[in-house]
């Protein structure tokens, strides 16, 4: 068994802001049949104590960056926890980043130094409870453990880093170095010095082993100086180690045959009775009843998703005859924008502000397309769900969107094989053109359902990747 501490700041179903916590949460489970035994060491928020329920310490200190910490550990359904107890940094209720007003915590420095600092004593085989092989730190949260790890003694564990999203980099002033139990030798252009500060993620693409994104496409982007966010010149420096592995989706908690979730749960055969999840969204969403093209949307409200064309194109999608529900929470400006456009359009867009899992099963198994015109999409997770329940993808041709959607080209329907439609973005135009395309194709429904069919039997599990993963960790252990 090659032995894995994986470090995240999140982690589904306890802790969740987005498709991070999904790939910590189902990452462990995919990964045992591979020979790979995986510990998920997460910051104690109150929601993770809550479930490790009371533990005796594994371990303790007395000083983990400003007060005395123990670590916890215990079993959460399938996962195997180990949660950083530090109240002075993580006994916080509400999102795991942000302040109630909806600024970074401040301390965010030391939170996340602290995570990778411990994760390190992990990899540095000072915690006789568990010595992992790897440790996989995901995100700028815990990519400072290459840091740590890199100036730690042998024996000492090897070190992949995936990037989620290369938009949170964990950057902060200079002054934070001092604090970071680093030696002063690190604080430079190659170490974690970055444009002047200090970068959290940096560090991590500088020192790592291995590193990895969740889709081939963005790792390609990310090379770019139009896709890498200040980070394109030490990728591509680092690009014989990174590789590109898309996520996957956990399908037993996403199971249209069983959903619980759903008004009617269905299968491929039976797809017929999706229409009434579609009259439970009507109802949910205050729209009206109808057999015409349903439009979803689930998602985080900001530029990033391409919310604000989402907003833009409602008065012609609705002029054309469509309907609309959408989910999701986020950018207050986009928020007022679409409560707008549900009261411009009653009957024909519902908005539900917020956060609530349950709805976004519902919407993917009665919807007829989801989507999704996302300005870059390191992987998503969202195409896959309506992929695996019946509900079209409509996306933008960028990252993991690109390389897990068969756009529906006279070539791919000729050959049976297309599972959504896709559009180049950047513009308005090109997302008009997606809809109007899918709502051509809703009109022939042999077309529509022979897509849905298509989309259901794609792989969307995790076995593929997780074996890549495997891979991964096996050639840095030199165990092929
Ligand atoms: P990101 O991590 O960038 O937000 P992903 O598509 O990778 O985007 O993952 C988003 C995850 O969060 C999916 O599981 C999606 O269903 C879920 N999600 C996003 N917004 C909402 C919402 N408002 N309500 C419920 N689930 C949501």
């Amino acid at each position: 068994m090659i032995k894995v501490l994986a470090v995240a700041s999140e982690v589904f179903p306890l802790v969740k802001t987005g498709g991070l916590a999904d790939v910590v949460g189902a990452l462990p489970k995919a990964l045992l049949p591979h020979g790979v035994e995986t510990r998920v060491l997460v910051p104690a928020y109150p929601p993770i104590l809550a479930a490790l329920g009371p533990a005796e310490p594994i371990y303790r200190y007395n000083d983990v960056f400003g007060g005395p910490a123990a670590l916890i550990a215990g079993k959460v359904g399938d996962l195997d926890l180990i949660a950083l107890d530090a109240p002075h940094l993580f006994n916080r209720n509400g999102n795991p980043y942000l302040a109630p007003g909806g600024a970074d915590w401040p301390d965010n420095w030391q939170r996340f130094a602290a995570l990778s600092y411990v994760a390190g004593e992990f990899g540095s085989g000072l915690i006789g409870e568990f010595v992992p092989d790897i440790v996989h730190a995901h995100d700028w949260q815990s990519a400072l453990v290459a840091a740590y790890l890199h100036v730690a003694p042998e024996p000492k564990a090897k070190t992949v880093l995936t990037i989620h999203n290369l938009a949170f980099q964990g950057v902060f002033p200079t002054p934070v170095f001092a604090e970071l139990r680093l030696p002063p030798s690190l604080c430079a252009l190659d170490g974690v010095e970055y444009y002047g500060a200090v970068g959290y993620l940096k560090a991590g693409l500088q020192f790592a082993d291995a590193i990895t994104t969740v889709s081939p496409s963005y790792a390609e982007e990310i090379c770019t100086p139009a896709g890498g966010m200040g980070l394109d010149g030490l990728l591509r420096s680092r690009r014989a180690v990174l590789s590109g592995i898309v996520n996957g989706i956990d399908t037993d908690v996403w199971d249209p045959a069983v959903d619980k979730d759903l008004a009617a749960p269905f299968t491929a055969a039976k797809l017929a009775r999706r229409a009434d999840n579609k009259r439970a969204i009507e109802k949910r969403f205050g729209l009206e009843t109808g057999d015409g093209i349903l439009f979803s949307v689930i998602s985080r409200l900001t530029w990033q998703k391409g919310m604000d064309l989402l907003a833009d194109a409602i008065d012609a999608l609705v002029a054309s005859g469509a309907r609309l529900a959408v989910l999701g929470s986020g950018d207050a400006v986009l928020e007022g924008a679409l409560s707008a456009a549900a009261l411009r359009h009653p009957g024909r867009v519902g908005f539900v502000a917020g956060y609530d899992e349950k709805l976004a099963h519902l919407l993917q198994g009665g919807a007829d397309a989801i989507l999704i015109p996302s300005r870059f999409e390191p992987c998503g997770l969202t195409q896959f769900h309506g992929l695996h329940y019946g509900c079209v993808p409509v996306v933008s041709r960028v990252g993991g969107l690109a390389d897990t959607i068969i756009d529906a080209n006279d070539a791919a329907l000729a050959a049976g094989v297309a599972t959504g439609l896709q559009f180049s973005l950047a513009d308005a135009g090109g997302f008009a053109h997606a809809v109007t395309r899918a709502q051509h194709l809703f009109a022939d429904p042999k077309a529509w359902s022979a897509m849905q069919k298509s989309g259901m039997k794609s792989d969307v599990s995790w076995s593929r990747s997780a074996a890549r993963y495997a891979d991964i960790y096996r050639r840095l252990l030199a165990r092929i």
